[in-house]
């Protein structure tokens, strides 16, 4: 039986976590550009880095939710592919994992 109360807090202190990254990536984006060409270069190159951690940071946060709506219909650390119970040792290291090691090996 797996414990969804512990995975759900888990998953909301990570999503917390993700949601304070997020905000931050989001305000250091927002700021203006520095007047001289090399530095805007350099900036720019920045805001891309940062947008791409931002877009998993994103990514990361609908697997949140999505894991967080498992638990509340009841099919948490339930394999969406073969509905075999996935690992508590998986969980603890994907809480929002939605495959079995089985079946995500199959996958890759
Ligand atoms: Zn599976």
């Amino acid at each position: 039986m797996t414990n969804t109360e512990y995975y759900r807090k888990k998953l909301r202190d990570r999503r917390a976590e993700l949601e304070t990254m997020i905000a931050k990536i989001e305000d250091l984006l927002d700021d203006p550009l520095p007047a001289s060409f090399s530095e805007q270069a350099m900036e720019l190159e920045d805001d891309e880095v940062l947008e791409i951690r931002g877009r998993h940071e994103h990514e990361e946060l609908k697997a949140i939710d999505a894991a967080l709506s498992r638990i509340d219909n009841d099919v948490f650390g339930t394999c969406i592919s073969c509905q075999n119970g996935i690992s508590d040792e998986r969980l603890e290291a994907v809480p929002y994992a939605t495959l079995c090691r089985n079946c995500m090996s199959v996958q890759i």
